[in-house]
């Protein structure tokens, strides 16, 4: 199915009739939820590879649902993509994260907590953004050069001029900008260039394999080259074991996630963990 931009869903198949059902009740149920404030973050840590504490966390939405349970995001934002909620769902979640960060470093003597959110294309696209980013800024007491938005490859890749002057005029509020799930696109790095880049998250799938397949470890071995060579600084996301850890400490990688340091977990665990300077 193709999102035509209104919410509108064109290339309707009968084999899709079941999934359409199940999306149009979803997405009925999400709209209530986003209503009743139902949504929830968690959030996963940022570990310092250098020092190995906890910098900050990225924010993770969850839905717990009152009768399918807890759902994924991965099953509800492509569906918040498609219809347009995922404006005021992200808007949701990117106020909710600054008045946290606020809240936890005040809390920790004023401590300086980076706060990764993520954020959709379709955020993007809207030629309000930058401002209501700023908005959220100031009604929450946010440093901008604490808050760091995001997006997937695909921001280089659709649209470039549209969004290249979108980002522009996000940093010009002082924040630092993320490429997730790097290496998993096919952006050009003419275009990585190009762009008001400050870091790179290397995906999941190459940390997984590392030390394992070689190809792999040179692979993720020349995404922090690349980093540094452009003076981007390198985040490396799924660490789950010891020996991807000390392969990405060896390489220079600078920060990391992971459940071998922690999974995302709700808020008051994090203020916690934030609060205790944990080294982990
Ligand atoms: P992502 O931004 O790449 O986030 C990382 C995902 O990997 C998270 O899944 C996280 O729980 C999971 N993860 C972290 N460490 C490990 C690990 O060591 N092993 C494994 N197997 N997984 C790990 P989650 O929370 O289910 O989120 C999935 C995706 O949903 C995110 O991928 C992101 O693309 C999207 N998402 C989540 N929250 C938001 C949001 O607020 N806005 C938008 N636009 N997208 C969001
Ligand atoms: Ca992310
Ligand atoms: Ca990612
Ligand atoms: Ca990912």
């Amino acid at each position: 199915a193709k999102s035509s931009g209104g919410g509108v869903v064109t290339g309707y198949h009968p084999r899709m009739r079941e999934g359409l059902v199940e999306r149009l009740e979803l997405e009925n149920d999400l709209r209530g939820a986003l209503d009743r404030g139902e949504l929830r973050l968690h959030y996963q840590p940022t570990i310092d590879l250098a020092t190995s504490q906890v910098v900050g966390f990225e924010a993770l939405v969850r839905w717990p649902h009152p009768t399918r349970g807890m759902i994924n995001p991965l099953d509800f934002i492509p569906i918040a993509e498609v219809t347009g909620q995922i404006v005021p769902l992200g808007h949701w979640v990117l106020q909710e994260a600054c008045r946290q960060a606020v809240e936890w470093s005040a809390a920790a003597g004023g401590r300086p907590l980076k706060m990764a959110v993520n954020v959709s294309v379709r955020q993007l696209d809207r030629a309000d953004f930058a401002e209501s980013v700023a908005r959220v800024l100031a009604e929450t007491g946010m440093a901008a050069g604490l808050l760091c938005l995001e997006m997937t490859e695909s921001v280089l890749m659709t649209d470039t001029e549209a969004n290249l002057e979108q980002l522009v005029r996000l940093k010009a509020l002082g924040l630092t900008l993320a490429i997730d799930d790097f290496g998993t696109g096919y952006s050009s790095l003419a275009y990585l260039r190009r762009f008001p880049v400050d870091t790179l998250k290397i995906d999941r799938s190459f940390v997984e394999r590392l030390g394992v397949i070689a190809d792999d470890t040179a692979l993720t071995d020349t995404i922090v080259r690349l980093g540094k060579s452009l003076g981007m600084s390198t985040v490396a996301e799924g660490i789950e074991e010891f020996g991807q850890l000390a392969a990405l400490r060896e390489m220079g990688c600078g920060f990391a996630q992971g459940y071998y340091f922690s999974r995302p977990i709700p808020a008051a665990e994090a203020g916690r963990l934030f609060l205790e300077g944990a080294t982990v």
